[in-house]
């Protein structure tokens, strides 16, 4: 049997210590006359998670220093309407991110409101012109998530070149960029990359040869002991509630990964909740101080 020292790869000790250098970036940024950042999110509807994600969005900005607005609006507003809220809030001087909530009610084009957004403020990294010059190599917005893995990475000093990784998903919003950000020439990066997603057939072949596996896929506890080569990283990034009768609420949180399962087979592991989802946050809040600094000009 395989043994290996599984270290936890922990969203609560790396977001802690990203956000106090936030904080103090936006404190010489300020004492240096900078304004303080400010970001916009709007809300349609009231989907639980959305308002949930949202929410500790907001939360976040106070406890960072930034100013934020939340625009909430009723499920039934057109696109039209929302169109000109965003072009409304590209010209507030005031305002230096814009936050769409995903997804939108099915009358609104969620593309037609991310093209909307003036690039400049696109701090969820979702505007074609931001997702262009990611794959180019160029600096940019990344998106929040995948930003957030990398900074994990970084932090935890996993050097990624030559390892075979596999991404399962290919969202736009983590799987997609995910590849591209790993399959880069820097580190992390420098990986060999895989993207498989529904249609892949044996997934396992895949995910049997990987180094490190990004799951990316909405299904609880869907990649297995069976499917993981002892030594590999796991980076789950799946957020699903399952039943359970032991918790008052009557459900849980679980990733895209079995856990307990695989946790015993592998090198590094991120447990859900308390690993990606914090460290989204991150990434969407460094998003926001580097915009409020390009777009004022210091
Ligand atoms: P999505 O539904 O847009 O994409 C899921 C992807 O999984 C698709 O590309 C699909 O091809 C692939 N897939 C589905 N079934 C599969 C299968 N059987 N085998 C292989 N691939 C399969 O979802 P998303 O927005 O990318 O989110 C994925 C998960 O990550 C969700 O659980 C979501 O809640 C979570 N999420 C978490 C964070 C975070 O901050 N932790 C951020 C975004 C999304």
């Amino acid at each position: 049997m395989y043994i290996c020292h599984m270290q936890l790869l922990d969203g609560v000790l790396v977001s802690a210590h990203i956000k106090e250098q936030i904080k103090t970036e936006v404190k010489e940024w300020q004492a240096g006359g900078g304004k303080k950042p400010h970001l916009a999110a709007i809300l349609v509807g009231n989907n639980p998670a959305s308002e949930a994600y949202v929410g500790s969005k907001v939360k976040h900005c106070e406890e960072l220093g930034f100013d934020s607005t939340l625009l909430r609006f009723d499920a039934a507003i057109t696109e039209q309407d929302l169109i000109k809220e965003v072009e409304r809030l590209n010209n507030d001087d005031n305002i230096d991110g814009i936050l769409v909530q995903l997804p939108l009610p099915g009358h609104i084009s969620g593309d037609s409101v991310i093209n909307a957004i003036a690039q400049g403020k696109d701090v969820d990294g979702f505007h074609p012109v931001s997702v262009g010059k990611m794959l180019l190599g160029q600096p940019t917005f990344l998106p929040a998530t995948p930003y957030g893995i990398m900074l994990m990475l970084e932090y935890y000093n996993i050097n990624t070149a030559g390892m075979n990784c596999v991404v399962i998903g290919r969202s736009n919003i983590v799987g997609t960029p995910m590849t591209i950000l790993m399959s880069r020439n820097a580190n992390p990066g420098n990986a060999t990359v895989t993207m498989c997603h529904s249609k892949t057939k044996n997934l396992k072949e895949f995910t049997l040869n990987a180094d490190i596996i990004i799951a990316a896929i909405g299904r609880p506890k869907y990649v297995t002991a069976d499917m993981v080569k002892p030594g590999a990283i796991i980076i789950d990034v799946g957020i699903n509630r399952i039943d359970d009768a032991s918790k008052k609420s009557g459900s849980r949180l679980v990733g895209d990964v079995d856990f307990d399962n695989v946790a015993p087979l592998c090198s590094y592991i991120t447990p859900v909740p308390k690993g990606v989802g914090l460290m989204t946050i991150c990434g969407l809040m460094k998003n926001t101080l580097l915009a409020a600094k390009l777009r004022t000009g210091k």
